[in-house]
């Protein structure tokens, strides 16, 4: 069998290694990447040298697509840095671009979602599981992203019950790891960039605030086994990440300690509507994904971050940086 995959977001965080998982099937002929570039980066595909691989820089919800058995739709910004600046877009990119998406799956054909927590909003349970239907502010700073997100699973699984599409949805929780932009804005992602710059950390608020922190290769392997590795036939929504829950002020102090030098930490006031807790409850998971568990310790992931950030913020220095790689990617 013949795949032809298009991958929204393919060159941002988590779409490209997705990209990298895709790559390792046999049964897929073609992969067309279209992602605009807002937050995604030309140089997290620069590694790739496959001819079945093509990139389109373009707006997802006014690209022209061909039609696809299967599609995978990450095109929207994460960091709240990105979608509070620009969040008509964001919306847009989310929920335009899933129902133009829609129009170019080929009948029969699947449609994946990377939803996330934030669905969840300022959560008054803990852990969450799938069935809490969470406590957003619709009219808040960060409306624009839980609100598409949320919209988007209801559309998708909107056309998978009336229309009997084929969707998968994962709600994936917070994640760092390479191919993150030094600029991001996250914790993880600004703590790292501070500290090897010898910048003091920035922690919003009093730094109690919890996040599950999930590291790419952990996350990028529930969602490839979850689309399409295990032959899971549940739509979602499920949640993936890592159930290990950690303060920001603690990722802080790690960081600093081994990383930071004399930096230490600053401690900012809290960002408005800032959720406490995020803590995925797995059991979903666990059942869908037999043996599926995070790997990787939150400091083992810095620490591996911390080894690619550095090589990143040397390639930005060097004069000779603007010469990646493109392979196949044009
Ligand atoms: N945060 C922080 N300093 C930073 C960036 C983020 O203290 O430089 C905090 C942020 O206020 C939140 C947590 O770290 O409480 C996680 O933020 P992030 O933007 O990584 O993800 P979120 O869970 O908010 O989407």
């Amino acid at each position: 069998m013949s795949i032809s995959v298009l991958v929204a977001g393919g060159a941002g965080f988590i779409g490209s290694h997705l990209v990298d998982r895709l790559l390792r099937r046999s049964d897929v002929e073609r992969i067309e990447i279209v992602d605009n570039l807002w937050t995604g980066r030309r140089e997290n595909l620069s590694h790739i040298d496959d001819p079945r691989v093509s990139l389109t820089i373009q707006d997802i919800e006014r690209a022209d697509l061909g039609r696809y058995d299967e599609i995978y739709h990450l095109a929207s910004p994460a960091t709240p840095l990105s979608y509070m600046a620009e969040p008509v877009r964001t919306i847009s990119a989310n929920v335009c671009g899933a129902i133009h998406m829609l129009r170019a799956l080929k009948p029969g054909g699947l449609i994946c979602y990377t939803s996330t927590s934030e669905v969840y909003g300022d959560a008054e349970v803990s852990p969450q599981p799938e069935s809490y239907r969470g406590s957003v502010d619709c009219t808040g700073p960060r409306a624009s992203y839980d609100e598409s997100k949320r919209c988007t699973e209801a559309l998708l699984l909107e056309a998978s019950r009336v229309h009997g599409v084929r969707v998968k949805i994962a709600r994936v929780f917070n994640t760092f790891g390479p191919r993150t932009r030094p600029d991001d804005g996250r914790a993880v992602s600004n703590f790292i960039a501070q500290a090897l710059r010898g910048e003091p950390l920035t922690v919003y608020g009093d730094g109690q605030q919890t996040r599950c922190w999930g590291y790419v290769d952990d996350i990028v392997d529930a969602l490839e086994r979850f689309f399409w590795r295990d032959g899971v036939e549940f739509p979602g929504p499920l949640n993936i990440g890592n159930d290990r829950q950690i303060s920001v002020a603690d990722v802080a102090r790690y960081i600093a300690a081994n990383y930071g030098g004399q930096a230490g930490v600053n401690f900012l006031p809290p960002v408005p509507q800032d959720p406490d807790n995020r803590l995925p409850d797995l059991a979903l998971a666990r059942a869908h994904l037999a043996g599926w568990r995070c790997q990787v310790s939150y400091e083992e992931g810095i620490d591996r971050t911390v080894e690619w950030f550095r090589r990143e913020l040397a390639a930005t220095c060097d004069p000779r940086s603007g010469l990646h790689r493109v392979g196949g990617i044009v």
